[in-house]
């Protein structure tokens, strides 16, 4: 899943929404942007996390999945096998990968959760300086 880097700007007024050079808009995010500058909505092609079927779920959590499993799902195991050989280390390795799959998913999808909330708060759109703080 590469990222193309781009330059963020309203399609309306053109006005730039970063000063910074972004990576590209990932699959899950706000459908509707809605420019500080104009107060007009942009369309984006991005997907609410709720809004997502199960085709692009699998998408956008299979780069995810593969992170977990190297930093999370593996320390564990590694983690289990070294307490059973009597290597009280292990639960390093289980803290660690514990650690990693909590980083790696569910704070993934609770960011995911907490921008659909937003979107719903502002009545259906979410403004340029909330996608892209300063
Ligand atoms: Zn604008």
């Amino acid at each position: 899943m590469g990222n193309v880097l781009k330059i963020v700007r309203c399609g309306h007024c053109n006005v730039l929404w970063t000063s910074e050079v972004e990576e590209s808009d990932s699959l899950c995010g706000p459908p509707h942007i809605k420019c500080r500058a104009c107060k007009k909505i942009n369309n984006t092609n991005r997907v609410l996390y709720r809004d997502m079927d199960i085709g692009d779920k699998i998408w956008v959590f299979g780069g995810l999945f593969l992170a977990v499993l190297f930093y999370g799902i593996f320390p564990v195991v590694l983690g289990v096998f070294a307490i059973i050989w009597g290597k009280d280390a292990g639960v390093i390795a289980i803290g660690i990968g514990a650690f990693g799959i909590w980083w790696g998913l569910f704070k993934q999808i609770d960011f995911f959760k907490k921008n659909d909330a937003l979107y719903d708060k502002n009545g259906g759109f979410v403004w340029s300086n909330e996608e892209y703080p300063r």
